[in-house]
């Protein structure tokens, strides 16, 4: 059996150029890296990403990967699961506080492609095989943000993410036609909106006056087998009991119409955190309420139902998540590996929500690197979905580029 033979983190900057952890772990003479994306949108109960005093340094996790998980790991067996059970037991707390979600992920994430790479099969397969997950491995639809909003770019748009979803057999088809789509986009805002701002994703961001002006430029441009996918991120909108838009106040029945009325008369197929993360009865009704309305994505035939997705809801936890799918919130749920800290947990959160019938979508987030490995989660575990951003940024790019090549991976 091969032994973690060093372990190491060091500072990488993340796409908004904030400091982030990389870990690399080693085997001998093999070696395998894994650095840790972060997030502007979180949810409460997210697990703890540990920074330094002054609140943006890494200096603290990268001593806790260096001083505390090393030596504890060093001369260990490379196994994943067995790395993650002894991560949560030196941490010893409920949201890795202790010693940083960061910190600990970092170090499953990195045992986990040293595993595979030591095992020679490709990252998405030693996945598929370690998680349980009782599916066959296959590619996800491709959750493309092309318009970036709300704190992801200033409010200039009401919602945080206006994604497309385009048909297609393969990925290759598919990132084709939003390639094809985004190129039509740009030309498209330059014309109506001149140079515009773009968001943390690498999306468009124009500023607009109605809420419906970013349904109906997307809806415009689209082709018949294209649908949108919006994450509200409606945490972000709600104070005191009201959600605010545009300089508009809306009570929960209220917002509950204007999604009634977008998804009526818009190709909209998916939305994520359409209220407040503790407006739970509001989450319990449109999840109800969604199956009646005369929605036009169903109309046009591409989707069967209507997703309401949990990620501040969830926070890819399986206790939020398992008191979700009891209560009916929504029917399916963001995985994002750094809400929660190890890869037995985010496993265990993907089983959980597929077993109550639940759509599973990996996401990265706002602020992401040069890592790959959400994309070998992804097919991994057989999502429905891969939210990746808009491939204008290197970062969100080789998400795409790397389903690409997995793609050939699975045909030999
Ligand atoms: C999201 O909210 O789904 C997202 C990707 O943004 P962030 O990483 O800022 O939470
Ligand atoms: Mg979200």
């Amino acid at each position: 059996m091969n032994k973690i033979t060093s372990c190491k983190a060091k500072e990488i900057k993340d796409s908004r150029g904030n400091p982030t952890i990389e870990v690399e772990i080693g085997s001998e003479d093999v070696f395998m890296s894994a650095s840790v994306p972060s997030g502007a949108s979180a949810g409460s109960r997210e697990a703890l990403e540990k920074r330094d005093e002054d609140g943006k340094g890494v200096q603290t996790a990268i001593k806790n990967v260096n001083e505390i998980i090393g030596p504890a790991i060093m001369g260990l067996d490379v196994e994943p699961l067995n790395i993650d059970e002894l991560l949560l037991e030196l941490d010893g707390t409920e949201n890795k506080s202790n010693l940083g979600a960061n910190a600990i992920l970092g170090v499953s994430i990195a045992t986990t492609k040293l595993k595979a790479k030591l095992e020679n099969k490709p990252l998405w397969q030693y996945i598929n095989e370690i998680s349980g997950v009782r599916v066959e491995p296959s590619q996800p639809n491709l959750f493309m943000n092309v318009l970036n909003g709300g704190v992801h770019a200033k409010f200039r748009l009401p919602f945080q993410e206006y994604i497309v979803i385009s048909g297609g057999e393969t990925v290759k088809e598919s990132y084709g036609k939003s390639l094809v789509f985004l190129k039509k986009l740009g030309e498209a805002i330059k014309e109506k909106y001149g140079k515009v701002e773009m968001g943390d994703e690498g999306g468009f961001s124009p500023e607009m006056k109605t809420i419906e002006e970013p349904f109906e430029l997307l809806s415009n441009l689209m082709d018949s087998d294209m649908v949108i996918a919006n994450d509200v991120a409606a945490s972000e909108l709600y104070k005191d009991g009201v959600y605010s838009v545009l300089g508009e106040e809306y009570s929960s029945g209220q917002f509950l119409n204007i999604y009634k009325n977008l998804v009526e008369n818009f190709p909209i197929g998916s939305i994520e955190d359409p209220f407040d993360e503790s407006d739970l009865p509001s989450f319990e009704n449109i999840t109800r309420e969604v199956k009646n309305w005369d929605a036009k994505a169903l109309r046009k035939g591409i989707m069967e139902d209507v997703l309401i997705v949990g990620d501040d809801l969830t926070t890819t936890n399986t206790e939020s998540i398992l008191d979700s799918t009891r209560n009916k919130r929504a029917n399916a749920v963001i995985i994002k590996p750094n809400q929660i800290g190890t890869l037995s947990e985010v496993y265990k959160a993907v089983k959980l929500a597929r077993g109550a019938g639940w759509k599973i979508i990996c996401s990265h987030r706002s602020g992401e690197t040069m890592d790959t490995f959400i994309a070998d989660l992804a097919v991994g575990v057989g999502a429905y979905g891969l939210k990746a951003g808009s491939p204008s940024q290197e970062v969100r790019r080789v998400k795409y580029e790397r389903l690409l090549e997995i793609e050939k991976e699975m045909e030999k």
